[in-house]
């Protein structure tokens, strides 16, 4: 008898292994590579939402714990994935330096908003007015540690590279039996691919598809993340990741023409040298109506648990989510009432 069956190997899937590998559970993990969110993304992690200047929900603790999981699996798979890099909010005017300034006095933003203007000067950018920097922040590689914590676990038989068939899924009390699998709990974390899912698929989870570009720019010598309407992230060898585009009708992972434009426009008020577009990528943020994570168990069935939701902040809130689902399920501590799903039961 396994302890865990694990459906989804994105960031939700591999935190959730992650923890129950810190706490000796045994589990296998289902994935099929039909949804990728995790691939693709860009990876950023950023304790405050520029756009409104408010800081992300329990920013502090998530990156936290964020910090020292991606510490841990970076040690085991020996790979780097967290790169601390500043990120830097070009202003546009006076006045949007005049705002920063008034964020970064509020008592939840102060510890994140550098007061300083930073005046450096860009190969490839204009910016006259100068820049905010966000302060604890960076990207994780996602891509690489997809690749690479895969391999991990191929390497100990604990992967199944296969779609997990909802129909063959046998529920009795005390366990569930999936073919030959026998196992106390099943956790769901298909990111969008949850629509698929008998048990959760009317929970609110709306999906917001996303494009980004990997780009070529010689002229260009960034070394931080820039972050306006898209975010410029290098690369290395003068290649950057810019990114994203948000559509809430289209559900596909396909590259489109229109977000190609947008992408394309959106780079030119930004940069002002020459580049040129080496991939193109597009996938489906598992976001939610009210814009919190999806924990819980299913209320008829209490070995069925799902972990979804993580929006567009997977990097940040994965680590912390799976702790709180794990304490949830083995330690009776209750969860949050904003990310349990019985908020949606009515
Ligand atoms: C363009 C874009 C940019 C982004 N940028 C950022 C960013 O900068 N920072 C950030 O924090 N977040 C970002 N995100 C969001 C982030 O990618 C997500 O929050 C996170 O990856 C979701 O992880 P997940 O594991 O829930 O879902 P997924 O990554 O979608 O993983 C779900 C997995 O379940 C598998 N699966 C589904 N159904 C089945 C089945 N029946 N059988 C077997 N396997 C199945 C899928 O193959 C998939 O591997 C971005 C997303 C996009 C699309």
């Amino acid at each position: 008898m396994l302890d865990y069956i694990i459906v989804g190997s994105g960031l939700a899937g591999i935190a959730y292994a992650e923890t129950l590998l810190q706490n000796g559970k045994s589990f296998k993990i289902f994935d099929n590579h039909s949804q990728n969110s995790t691939l693709i993304a860009g990876g950023l992690y950023n304790p405050v939402i520029l756009k409104r200047f408010s800081e992300v929900w329990n920013a502090k603790s998530q990156l936290e714990i964020a910090d020292n999981f991606y510490k841990v699996i970076e040690q085991k798979i020996a790979i780097k994935l967290d790169y601390k890099i500043p990120i830097y909010r070009k202003f546009f005017s006076v006045e949007e330096q005049n705002n920063w300034f008034i964020a970064s006095d509020k008592p939840k933003l102060s510890s994140f908003l550098s007061t300083k203007i930073i005046l450096n000067k860009y190969n490839g950018i204009h910016a006259p007015f100068g820049y905010g920097q966000v302060l604890h922040s960076g990207y994780v590689d996602t891509a690489a540690l997809l690749e690479y914590y895969h391999k991990y676990l191929i390497n100990n038989q604990w992967l199944i590279e296969n779609t997990f068939d909802y129909t063959d899924l046998q529920i009795f009390e005390s366990h569930i039996q999936y073919t030959n699998l026998k196992a106390k709990h099943i956790v769901f974390a298909e990111g969008f691919g949850m629509h698929s899912n008998p048990f959760f698929k009317n929970l609110p989870l709306n999906g917001t598809k996303g494009e980004l570009f990997i780009i070529k720019a010689p002229d260009l010598n960034l070394d931080v993340i820039v972050n306006t309407n898209v975010f410029i992230l290098p690369l290395g060898n003068n290649l950057y990741k810019v990114g994203a585009t948000y559509h809430w009708y289209d559900k596909t992972s396909k590259p489109t023409k229109e977000g190609k434009q947008e992408l394309i426009n959106r780079i030119k008020e930004i940069l002002n040298c020459d580049f040129h577009i080496v991939d193109h990528f597009a996938g489906v943020r598992p976001t939610v109506k009210d814009r919190r994570p999806l924990l819980g168990t299913h209320f008829k069935h209490k070995n069925i648990h799902i972990l979804n939701g993580l929006g567009t902040r997977g990097v940040m809130l994965a680590p912390a989510m799976a702790i709180d689902l794990y304490d949830y399920i083995e330690n009776d501590k209750p969860l949050d009432r904003a990310i349990n799903i019985n908020r949606f039961e009515s």
